[in-house]
């Protein structure tokens, strides 16, 4: 049964999972819409249009580089800046066959069950949470080789070579372990 939850809920929620961003905010028919920002460089940046693989409520029903214009409106109104350069907005929302519609116009929505604005949460950071594990698992240097988590830098094996290449023949003088430090040579 509905229990008119909606009346106590509030209508819009920003929060940060890992390092993305997430959007809960209320549609037009009063169910909830979320939406996580896919930054430029994230493996799923280049995907195709709405080809994710991810389980979330009704499916990923929103694919753009940009959000629709009352969640944008709403997040600048609290002054978060809708979109970056780059940056693609994913969502999903709860005005399904099934779901209950609060502000419908009494044609549509009036059965089914609410997804309250607790079952919204754990909708989008289970999407978030997609997004974070396919981000984690690519290298961040090269957005192309798994990431190697034995080595105790970030990246895949190439990159992380490199980089402890790098960082070797851009100190002026090999240097002895950090322990040595406390004995002052020469
Ligand atoms: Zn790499």
């Amino acid at each position: 049964m509905n229990e008119h939850t909606w009346l106590t809920e509030k209508n819009f929620e920003y929060s940060n999972f890992e390092q993305y961003r997430t959007i809960l905010c209320r549609g037009g028919w009063g169910a909830w819409c979320g939406y996580v920002e896919i930054p430029p460089g994230h493996p799923w940046a280049s995907r195709e249009q709405g080809d994710f693989p991810v389980d979330v409520h009704g499916g990923i029903t929103w694919d753009e580089k940009y959000l629709p214009e009352p969640v944008a409106y709403a997040c600048s109104i609290i002054g978060i800046s809708p979109s970056k350069p780059g940056s693609r907005w994913i969502g999903f929302d709860c005005s399904h066959p099934g779901d209950f519609l609060p502000f419908s116009d009494g044609t549509l929505g009036r059965t089914g069950k609410y997804m309250t604005l607790e079952q919204a949460r754990h909708s989008i950071k289970l999407l978030a949470n997609e997004v974070y594990k396919s981000g984690r698992a690519m290298c961040a240097r090269c957005r192309v080789k798994p990431v190697d988590e034995t080595l105790g830098v970030p990246g895949c094996r190439d990159c992380a070579n490199e980089v402890l290449r790098e960082e070797f023949e851009s100190q002026p003088a090999p240097r002895a372990k950090q322990e040595s430090a406390e004995n002052p040579e020469g």
